[in-house]
């Protein structure tokens, strides 16, 4: 038998799962049979999947574990801090059965999240090749390396000096209180130990996939491949992979708090590149003093907008509505939306009417501005947003930074009314922002071609198929980057 047999193994969180299943697609659409291996709260969009035509297998993997003590089908978006423990030992316990079914299966390659550093061992049990599945930027994972090895925020003499990071391309400058807390804990804790644990396996696996195009960072693929010497392919971007991107669209397990053909006729009635649409992603919440902020900036910009407000602890802790200035809602009904909850991000970036985009510079959200050729106002809050936040600003030059230094929404309220401002009309008004935009949209041309045959991403993806199927017969042709 000739066919590739791939198994697909997600983090139990939507912002994992979508992703890992579109490159389960992607795999399927060039004739390897695939595998989804889920957790129960997690069958539905893979069997939305299958309805739509995509060749996929499914297995369910009992999850969480009786003895965790964790409520029936929760998934990690659920999990409270004191429930962490708990959860993380839960996702540790999934290796036996993960084990059961390689050795029942057999298959060729194992793609598992970064989040399950055992799987590596798993997987090599049954000589099987481990890939990692990264949800993030080649420039972050660079980054992030450089950081752990050289430790420049030793060097300053306050948590707000600029450094730079050293023997990374593009100079790139950062402040210590950009760094994650857990990266500069001197004594190790569950968190240190798991990251320990995932670097670990991140140099023994067979190599990582990123949802990324050559032409997006050349520089930093290049160095992760030939300065820190790791095996990876770029695939991405995954959202223009699969048919178009539809059913990435579909797929998102999530309904909109707007009736979508409702949004749709807003943003058709304004001009082009007219309305800035602001997003922090699925998990970022401010509190209700940055939220009066962003409505003053707002309001002072004059601009139209689609204000992305996630339901959820601003609402709660106040009782009611009082997260926005007292009458802005009304002063402010022509010119813009305020979604409550899930917005239909990828329809509202794709409508021409969209000018700008203001985001926390998550990974999802920085491809899909990318993918629609809108530049960026770049508020990074945690984890590796503050490194993808200078691929935008610094490298690919498609957009301006809010001025946000702080890791960590608590920490971050600080960011005042005339910042907002500025930053949205350094790119809706004048020179600048014009250039900008015509370099977001010849990141959007690139990003199109990358994934069309003989593209970067299309060709990086045809040489792992044919080295796993080497592999399958013994022969190593592991590339030397
Ligand atoms: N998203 C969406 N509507 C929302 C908020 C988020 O469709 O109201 C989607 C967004 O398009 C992206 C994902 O959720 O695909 C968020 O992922 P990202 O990596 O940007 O950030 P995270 O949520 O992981 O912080």
């Amino acid at each position: 038998m000739n066919q590739l047999h791939v198994f697909f193994l997600p983090y139990l969180a939507y912002g994992h799962m979508i992703p890992t299943l579109e490159t389960a697609k992607l795999f399927a659409s060039r004739g390897v049979q695939t595998t989804m291996i889920v957790t129960p709260g997690f069958v539905e969009p893979v069997e939305k999947a299958r309805k739509s035509g995509f060749n996929i297998g499914i297995h369910v993997m009992k999850f969480p574990p009786e003895e965790s003590g964790l409520p029936h089908g929760i998934t990690s978006d659920q999990i409270s801090d004191d429930m962490l423990p708990k959860f993380l030992k839960s996702m540790d316990l999934l290796q036996e059965p993960l084990e059961k079914l390689l050795e029942e299966f057999r298959p060729d390659c194992l793609v598992a999240d970064v989040l399950f550093p055992w799987a590596t061992d798993a997987a090599a049990k049954f000589d099987i090749p481990r890939l990692i599945f990264h949800g993030t930027s080649f420039l972050a994972l660079c980054a992030s390396e450089h950081m752990r090895i050289y430790k420049p925020y030793k060097n300053v003499s306050s948590d707000l000096e600029e450094f730079v990071l050293p023997n990374l391309p593009h100079q790139l400058k950062f402040t210590g209180t950009q760094v994650p807390n857990f990266y500069r804990e001197e004594i190790e804790n569950e968190l240190t130990k798991l990251l320990t644990k995932i670097k670990e396996s991140e140099i023994r696996s067979y190599g990582v996939l990123f949802n990324s195009f050559y032409e997006l960072e050349p520089d930093y693929a290049d160095h992760y491949r030939k300065v820190l010497r790791r095996n990876s392919w770029h695939i991405g971007p995954l959202l223009l992979c699969n048919k178009g991107g539809e059913d990435y669209k579909a797929q998102r397990g999530k309904e909109s708090a707007i009736d979508e053909h409702e949004c749709l006729e807003w943003l058709n009635s304004k001009e082009p590149n007219s309305v800035v649409y602001i997003c922090f992603g699925s998990i970022a919440t401010f509190t209700t003093k940055q939220l009066h902020e962003i409505a003053k900036g707002l309001e002072i910009s004059s601009q139209k907008f689609i204000w992305v407000v996630r339901k959820g602890k601003n609402q709660k802790e106040d009782g009611k509505e009082n997260w926005l200035p007292e009458g802005f809602e009304e002063r402010t009904k022509d010119k813009g939306l305020i979604i409550r909850g899930w917005a239909p991000q990828l329809l509202i970036l794709e409508n021409k009417a969209t000018g700008v985009f203001v985001t926390h510079c998550g990974w999802n959200s920085m491809l899909e501005g990318v993918c629609s050729g809108v530049p960026m106002v770049t508020w990074p809050v945690f984890a590796e947003q503050f490194y993808n936040e200078k691929l935008v600003t610094d490298v690919l030059r498609i957009g301006v930074s809010v001025g946000n230094k702080q890791y960590k929404r608590k920490e971050s309220e600080g960011i005042e009314r005339e910042a907002i401002d500025m930053a949205i009309r350094r790119i809706m008004e004048g020179e600048e922002g014009s250039e900008m935009r015509s370099r977001a949209q010849e990141y959007k041309e690139k990003a199109r071609k990358a994934v069309e045959e003989d593209g970067s991403s299309y060709t990086d993806l045809s040489a792992l198929l044919e080295e796993l199927r080497a592999y399958r017969l013994g022969v190593n042709t592991t590339k030397v980057n």
